[in-house]
């Protein structure tokens, strides 16, 4: 069981990772370390892949939502929400958001200890996402200056290729044109929100994995049918893994 970890994190005692899909125990085409509940794989499996991902990382509870979609982000209370994004100053959960393409993306206060993590397709960066996800970190009392920012594997700008009824709801710094085909960057749609709202941009990091073009990681586009990858972020329990 593997991941890929965002190590800024750890001196503010925090921990931001995603999952491989290595690992786990789902049987092709769902091999092996599926998340989600709604592709086809057996509940069970994916029960255990959930469990065995939440020893691996020594949390007492990984918490997920039910994605659909949306800018709506939620304060995690130990229920099931639909909802794109969640948040938390608890320690010892992590906020997991399922990918396969779509962006995952972390975000900490570090100075109030407040973590969040919320998961951006085209609708969800389309509908402004990441600006909401500034905005309840703000309201929280959050300075932007303090927020630092984690993308994780999702599929890339040379990868992601839209036709034209979607090219036209984005502005043309986001589309990408190679050959008369389109392709649209939705991690600069988000990192602009990002900023725009604050968030100095050396606080913002791309980890640049295309899930498209690795194959470590599930890609929708690329497979079909095929799991979801998970990861996230959570807060240190104050006396475990310094
Ligand atoms: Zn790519």
């Amino acid at each position: 069981m593997g991941f890929v970890e965002d190590k800024r994190f750890l001196e503010f005692k925090a921990r931001c990772l995603f999952f491989d899909r290595f690992g786990g125990v789902s049987p092709y085409p769902f091999d092996s370390l599926n998340f989600s509940f709604a592709v086809g794989d057996k509940k069970e499996n994916v029960l255990k892949n959930i469990e065995n991902a939440r020893k691996s990382i020594n949390v007492t509870k990984m918490a997920f939502i039910n994605q659909i979609h949306s800018k709506d982000i939620v304060e995690f209370d130990g229920k099931n929400h639909d909802a794109d994004g969640i948040f938390t100053d608890k320690a010892g959960v992590f906020l997991a958001i399922r990918f396969a393409d779509c962006l995952p993306i972390v975000l900490m206060d570090t100075r109030k200890r407040i973590v969040m993590a919320i998961h951006a397709g085209w609708r969800g960066s389309y509908l402004g996402i990441s600006k909401n996800a500034v905005d309840i970190l703000k309201q929280r009392g959050s300075n932007p200056e303090d927020i630092i920012v984690s993308i994780g594997p999702h599929i890339c700008r040379n990868c992601y290729e839209i036709k034209d009824d979607l090219a036209c709801k984005f502005s043309e710094e986001f589309i990408n044109k190679k050959n008369g085909r389109l392709f649209l960057d939705l991690s600069a749609v988000n990192i602009k929100q990002l900023t725009q709202s604050g968030i100095p941009n050396e606080n913002i990091v791309d980890l640049g994995i295309c899930t498209f073009e690795n194959s470590d990681f599930f890609s929708y586009r690329r497979d079909k049918i095929c799991g979801r990858g998970a990861g996230g972020i959570m807060l240190f329990n104050s006396n475990s893994q310094e």
